[in-house]
């Protein structure tokens, strides 16, 4: 998940230790890297997403947001439908992206394979990557994360690519993927400076594109702002199986419609829709490079340290 924070805050008191950060981000790193051999030419992206999901569910881990499988000019924030027969295609590039949430402990890790016949989407994808590695080599305490955004930013021009300029990383604290202060992925003034103990998602986004996504229609993902009442029976029935078993952490329509009780995609867009303009719920809309670019993202989980950093999903 990107840009944006999460403004609803939990009131319950348990602040996550860096060791239960750290588990976290021990469980994402494995899923990462066990689930890269789910990524073929053929293979239907639910089967993916719900693969993956499984994995954090069996490492005892949950879900921090719903996996996202963002595909060539999408950037973030797609996850399938309820129904999605889509399969992964030959040429694509293929962003995925998972959290680990863990007694409010939080790890969000990315990466990006290129699925071409002949490698065309090598420099891209390694150009987010070398970005992502300069990035956390440069980060310590007292830097600055409007510098960091310009090593970013050198390292993804340096291969030809635009970075994206409104996608950042992001602070990470107890119950809160997005905590506010932000890396961003070129140069910019801001000047807040690292601190030891901050626990931080880096994620550089690099593009053959404008370097600037849109909101598209389609959305997927959501997450909760404040719990109030609604009028619909069914709205009532749904945002109670929403604080049940999602709490504060971003969910898909897709969980919701996996409930049988909730199968119906009429019934299930009206509650979400009445809950939208209630602002109980907000949207994350699916984001495309605004030059139909194609899209590479590398992203890790770290906690800074005074001798630099620790990787939690290495
Ligand atoms: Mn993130
Ligand atoms: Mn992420």
């Amino acid at each position: 998940m990107e840009e944006d924070k999460h403004t609803h805050s939990e009131d319950c008191s348990h602040e996550a230790s860096l060791d239960e950060f750290e588990e976290a981000g021990k469980i994402a790193s494995r899923i990462r890297e066990d689930s890269k051999k789910l990524i073929m030419i053929g293979e239907p992206l639910l089967d993916i997403a719900e693969t993956i999901e499984r994995m954090i569910n069996d490492e005892g881990a949950e879900m921090a947001f719903p996996v996202n499988i963002s595909i060539n000019e999408i950037a973030a924030h797609y996850t399938p439908e309820f129904d999605c027969t889509r399969v992964l295609e030959e040429n694509s590039i293929v962003k995925i992206d998972l959290g680990t949430y863990l007694n409010g402990a939080i790890a969000d890790t990315a990466y990006t394979i290129d699925l071409s016949d002949d490698g065309r989407h090598e420099s891209l994808v390694k150009a987010s990557q070398e970005a992502l590695e300069a990035a956390i080599a440069a980060i310590k305490p007292g830097e600055r994360v409007g510098e960091i955004g310009g090593r970013i930013e050198e390292k993804i021009r340096a291969r030809g690519f635009k970075p994206i300029s409104n996608l950042t990383g992001h602070m990470i604290k107890t119950n809160e993927l997005h905590a506010g202060v932000e890396i961003p992925n070129i140069k910019t003034n801001d000047n807040y400076e690292f601190q030891v103990g901050d626990i931080f998602a880096v994620e550089p986004f690099a593009t053959t594109g404008s370097g600037f996504v849109t909101d598209l229609e389609q959305v997927e993902i959501f997450g909760l702002y404040i719990p109030h009442q609604v009028r619909m029976r069914q709205s009532r029935k749904i945002l109670q199986h929403i604080l049940e078993n999602f709490g504060v952490m971003p969910f898909a329509e897709r969980w919701i419609r996996k409930n049988p009780e909730f199968k119906s995609k009429l019934l299930v867009s009206v509650a979400l829709k009445e809950m939208l303009e209630a602002q109980i719920i907000r949207g994350y809309p699916v984001l495309r490079d605004g030059g139909n670019g194609l899209v590479s993202q590398a992203e890790h989980t770290i906690i800074v340290t005074e001798s630099g950093n620790k990787i939690t999903t290495k």
